[in-house]
């Protein structure tokens, strides 16, 4: 039997559809496209017909009866919200470090002196594969209490190949298994392991020569990332990197300047990166380079604050043409957080986004950073019928009333994921 679901009488329903196609640019990011009185109609998954609730009774007044209605009266719905950027599949937890941080030492110091990922790196060596799956199941359930249905994974605290792995392959299993799609990157140039200081460019061809065979060829990933910074990965490792990654069809992306300024905003336009995160420091040249390029900049205002950091330009980098997005960052260390509802907060407060901007930032144009657009992150007949009602009438609210989960429904693919009414 075919499963319907069919949402009405929606105060404000935030479709994000627009006619043009990629990312969203400068005031295309204001147009978050609301239906007044919005119905959505979802068979088997797939969302069939959007439109106003009159509209779509006039379209199904025969099928009326077959489907599962929600009454949305004075709710906001919008698209299920995607993070492009995380680090989910972690073993341990770090909140000793937290308050080590608080009593005064920088997150590099901590990591100079064996914590940071080094630790994480340990712990999630140590894990046993079933041990990381429930670890991140339980993260991912976060997600969608946080109205979250599609999260890109790094792996990253493995530094050898067993691990990277085995981090991929735990979320390829809960990708089977989770009703959350995770799309999956390879991120072996998180750090330079321990056992390889002194020795960086020798772990660089590891990785060339040994990880990113294996993970090509167990089709393990979409996209290669590299943490380019001053005492990590220079941009001639990340681009070496990238670039070998490209031959197995793995799409580059780069975090980088967020420490220092370092280049890594030119390099993620100059490889062809499909986004750049973090982007603290990125510098006015970078950020030009980004925009004729059309490179995404995935911002994660969450890690900012956690690290007590100024936020990134997003105002100024969306006033200068480039594609924003916004993240998470779901870490152990710098940002350990699932809310992407206070990530969008955080885009207003912190980095002058409008509401409307930091609505596209993690949905649509969050979609684009891990080339699921066609897929998710708007409200349109055959994409996925992932959903979010919230417990507010309009989409200021979501931005305005902040620090609060405002989620009352999720669906994911037509099915009812998350039920608080
Ligand atoms: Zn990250």
């Amino acid at each position: 039997m075919t499963n319907i679901v069919w949402i009405k009488h929606a105060s404000q329903l935030a479709t994000l559809a627009q006619p043009s196609k990629g990312p969203r640019i400068k005031d295309d990011m204001n147009n978050i496209s609301i239906i007044r009185d919005g119905s959505v109609w979802i068979e088997d998954g797939i969302i069939q017909a959007v439109g106003t609730t009159r509209q779509l009774e006039e379209q199904f007044k025969d099928r009326a009866h077959e489907a599962v209605i929600t009454d949305a009266k004075g709710h906001l719905v919008t698209p299920g919200l995607v993070d492009p950027h995380t680090h989910v599949a972690y073993g341990g937890s770090r909140e000793r470090e937290f308050e080590r941080r608080l009593q005064g030492a920088t997150y590099m110091e901590i990591m100079n002196a064996g914590g940071g990922i080094h630790a994480t790196t340990t712990m999630t060596r140590e894990a046993k594969e079933e041990e990381l799956v429930q670890q991140t199941k339980r993260r991912l359930d976060s997600f969608l209490q946080h109205g979250v249905t599609t999260v890109e994974g790094k792996s990253g605290y493995g530094l050898n190949l067993e691990t990277e792995l085995k981090q991929l392959r735990v979320m390829k299993r809960l990708q089977a298994e989770h009703p959350i799609d995770i799309i999956p990157t390879f991120m072996g140039a998180h750090a330079v392991p321990t056992e390889y200081k002194g020795r960086e460019e020798e772990y660089v061809d590891y990785i060339i020569n040994e990880m990113l065979p294996a993970v090509s060829n167990e089709k393990l990933a979409v996209f290669n990332d590299v943490f380019c910074e001053v005492g990590v990965f220079t941009p001639e490792q990340s681009e070496r990197i990238l670039e070998a990654g490209k031959k197995y069809g793995l799409i580059p992306k780069i975090h980088a300047d967020e420490i220092e300024p370092y280049g890594g905003a030119e390099l993620a336009a100059k490889v062809g990166a499909i986004s750049a995160e973090h982007l603290l420091k990125a510098s006015d040249e970078g950020i030009a380079a980004m925009a004729k390029a059309g490179t995404i900049a995935c911002l994660l205002p969450a890690t900012a604050l956690f690290l007590r950091e100024q936020a990134a330009e997003g105002r100024k980098m969306i006033d200068g043409g480039v594609p924003v997005a916004i993240s998470t960052d779901c870490n152990p260390g710098s940002s350990p957080t699932t809310s992407m509802p206070l990530v969008m907060n955080l885009a207003c407060i912190s980095m002058r986004l409008t509401p409307s901007e930091a609505l596209t930032a993690a949905t649509y144009n969050a979609a684009c950073a891990i080339q699921m657009e066609d897929k998710v992150g708007s409200i349109e007949p055959g994409k996925q019928g992932d959903i979010v009602l919230w417990d507010i009438a309009n989409y200021q609210e979501l931005q305005y009333l902040f620090g609060v989960n405002h989620v009352r429904s999720v669906w994911k693919k037509g099915v009812k994921v998350i039920d608080r009414s």
